[in-house]
This record gives C-alpha cells, structure tokens and sequence, in this order.
C-alpha cells in the first residue's frame, strides 16, 4: 500500500479543529436576555419576577451598569444580581478624546484579555455610537488595520450591547460636547463583520431598539450594519423584516480589484452581493448606502466612478466616499482632494447621491479602519486621518 504524504490541512479542517481550544466566550450576562429569559433568571435567583423589570429600569432606561447603584434593590438580593447576572464584561482599558471632546474613544479589556474598541461621536443634533461585533475580524481587507491580526473571537450579545448602554450613559452625562445628551445611532462601524457573527448582533440589534425599558428604545432606522457583503446573511437580513440602514463596503465596481481590496469577493462577486443589496432596498424601501474607502491610484480612477455610476443608476443607493486611513505600515495613501472631487462629480453627474464622510478621530485612531487594538499601546498622537461615521 502506498503511504500518501500527510499535507498540512487548512485551519478548518477536523484534524485542526479537535486540538484547536474554542475562544471563551463570556459568563451570561443580564443583557444577554430577552424579556422572558431576564424572568426566568431572576426567578432562578429566589427573587419576586417584577425584579427583572426594575433590572431593565434600571440598565436600559436609567443606564445603570453596576447592580450596586440600583439602591432600590434589597442590598442582599444586589449581591445575589451582581454576581450573577452582571459579570463584568468590558473594563475600561484607556479612554480618549479629541475634536474638542466631540469624539471619545474607548478601549476596552474584556474576560479573555481580548481587547476591542468602541467610538462615540457628537454632532450638533445627534451622537452616534459606532460599535465593534468581533473582537478582530476575519475578512482580510488588506487596508484595513483590523483586517490584518485575523479574528479572534465574536462578540457575545451583551458584549454588544454593554457598549451601547455605556456610550449612551456617557451621552447622557452631557460629557459629548456641543451634542444633545441623548445617543441616537448606532453604527456596527467597528471592529469586526457584524454578518459574520450574525444571530448575536441580530439580538443585540433586537435589544438596542426594544422599546425602553425592555430595550434602549432607539429606532431601528438608526441603526445601521455594515458588511463586506456576505450575501447569504445579507439575505437572511432582509427575511429579518428590520428597518435598519445596510452599508456596503464596495470599495471597487469591477471583481479584479475587489477580489484584493475585499477578498470575500473571490466567494460573492460584485453583482452578485449588488443584487443582493438592491434586494435589501427594495424590502426595506431604505436606501443603502455604498461605502468606499478612497485609495490612490487604486480604486479612484475616473472610469471606476463611471462604472460605479452605471452600477448605482436609478437604484436606491446612496455612496459614501471615506478617505483612506493609511494604517501603520501600509503602501497605501489617501486620493488627493482634485481626483476626489473629480469621483464625486462623476458619480452626482450619474444621478447617484454621494458625500464624503467627515473626518473624526484623528489624534486617537478612532478612525475608520484604524480601530486595531494591539497597536494602541504605541497610539500615535499624530496618525493620520479620519473618522468612524456615516455623513449625511
Ligand atoms: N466589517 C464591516 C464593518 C467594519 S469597518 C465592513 O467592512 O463593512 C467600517 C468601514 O470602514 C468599512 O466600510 C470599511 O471598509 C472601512 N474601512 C476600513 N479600513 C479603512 C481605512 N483604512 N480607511 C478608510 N475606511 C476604512
């Protein structure tokens, strides 16, 4: 019998994943649950039911994270709650602000030592939080500074939405300048493919517009979730029946680029994950919008605005035109303002709707793209650009 060579199997592969150790996912947390599990849970406890809607008061209407500020709670039954349904999830590893505190980032350590980021951003008439669903990510978008240490894990549900609930106390603490002190949107802008971690943000999106107190009350046409274009979750979106906003990083109209830029498009090529996101307007009557990240000599050529004029025509879409952050390292530049306001003429002149997102985030790297938390031990007060948030 002929003995054939073993080969190196791929990470997937059985061998691999029997010796492989699973990521830890976090202890059960109160914002893991619906409103009948936040019942069961508290009932578990030896405690009356009404206890989960004083809890729900308290975390999803008051922002109250620490079971200890619940003061109206008997103190023995706060110990009992904080051990077992507020595990502490995310610790405040470094907190930053910049646009004259109009952009605060934090980093957060969670149970496993992961480390993720969250960003909030004020505007004079809105603060929009822009969340992370992954610790890592494993889309290996090459310009990305995210893309590039891999995935580590997903997020769990309350992991999401701790976030949420924390930057809409901070919101609400008037401490975003010049900005209603009330969150507003959420953006899944941060690290991480929310469709690759798709039932919990589902959850967590579930959770973050519940009307309060069983929820954070926000609308769902406030929220907005991003993706590389998975289709196959892009269409499990739509069957979802939510209003919230889909983006779409397309950052190239033609396959040969955007099989480098966006390597899931080896797997979903750009008509495929368009019809896709056309499919997502059409059932939502929202317009998507399209995000594209300006590299270079890259992806900014006038005929790739042509193209991505003919491909958006008459649909309803809306493009997002981001400068490119240029991550540590990276050969990559953003398009000089001429060639950028040459794109947008171009894609306008198609009829498509276009802005150039704001830039935000800068002396923190709370930018678009630069949300890589193992480079922020060294945080480079002077890296270059831009900002986390959707312009419009
Ligand atoms: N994984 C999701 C969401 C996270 S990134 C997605 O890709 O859509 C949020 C947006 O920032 C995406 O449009 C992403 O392509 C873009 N982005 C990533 N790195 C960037 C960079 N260096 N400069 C500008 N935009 C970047």
């Amino acid at each position: 019998m002929t003995i054939l060579p073993v080969i190196p199997t791929s990470p997937d592969a059985p061998d691999a994943v029997a010796t492989r150790r699973r990521p830890a996912m976090p202890p059960r947390h109160f914002a893991d649950l619906d409103s009948a599990g936040r019942k069961a849970a508290v009932t578990e406890l030896g405690l009356p039911a009404f206890r989960a809607k004083q809890l729900s008061t308290h975390y999803y209407g008051r922002l109250v994270r620490d079971p200890e500020a619940m003061t109206d709670l008997p103190a023995a039954a706060r110990a009992q709650i904080a051990g077992d349904l507020f595990p502490p999830l995310l610790t405040p590893q470094r907190e930053l602000a910049c646009d004259d505190g109009a952009t605060r980032k934090t980093l957060w350590r969670l149970h496993d030592n992961a480390l993720v980021e969250s960003v909030l951003m004020g505007y004079p008439d809105r603060v929009t939080a822009c969340v992370s669903s992954q610790a890592g990510c494993g889309m290996a978008c090459p310009f990305c500074a995210t893309g590039q240490a891999g995935l580590t894990r997903n997020l769990s549900v309350a992991e999401i939405v701790d976030q949420v609930v924390y930057l809409a106390g901070v919101a609400a603490s008037g401490a975003v300048t010049g900005s209603p002190p009330r969150l507003s949107r959420v953006v899944f802008m941060g690290m991480g493919e929310p469709l690759a971690n798709y039932p919990r943000v589902i959850e967590a999106v579930r959770r973050i517009t519940a009307p309060a107190p069983e929820g954070l009350g926000l609308s769902q046409r406030h929220i907005t979730v991003s993706t590389v274009g998975l289709v196959p979750a892009m269409r499990r979106l739509i069957a979802e029946e939510l209003q919230v906003t889909l983006a779409l990083s397309l950052h190239a109209p033609d396959d040969d680029l955007r099989d480098e830029l966006v390597p899931v498009n080896q797997r979903w090529k750009v008509a495929e994950v368009l019809d896709a996101a056309f499919d997502y307007a059409a059932q939502t009557g929202r317009r998507i919008s399209i995000e594209y990240a300006l590299i270079r000599d890259v992806n900014d050529q006038p005929w790739r605005a042509d193209l991505l004029g003919r491909l958006l025509h008459g649909k309803l879409a809306h493009v997002n035109l981001i400068p490119l952050n240029p991550t540590p390292g990276s050969k990559w530049d953003a398009s000089p303002k001429p060639v950028e306001r040459e794109f947008v003429r171009r894609l306008r002149e198609a009829g498509v709707a276009t802005t150039v997102r704001d830039t935000r985030g800068r002396e923190i790297d709370g930018a678009c793209g630069q949300l890589a938390a193992s480079e922020l031990t060294t945080v480079d007060a002077g890296s270059p650009a831009a900002d986390a948030e959707v312009a419009r």
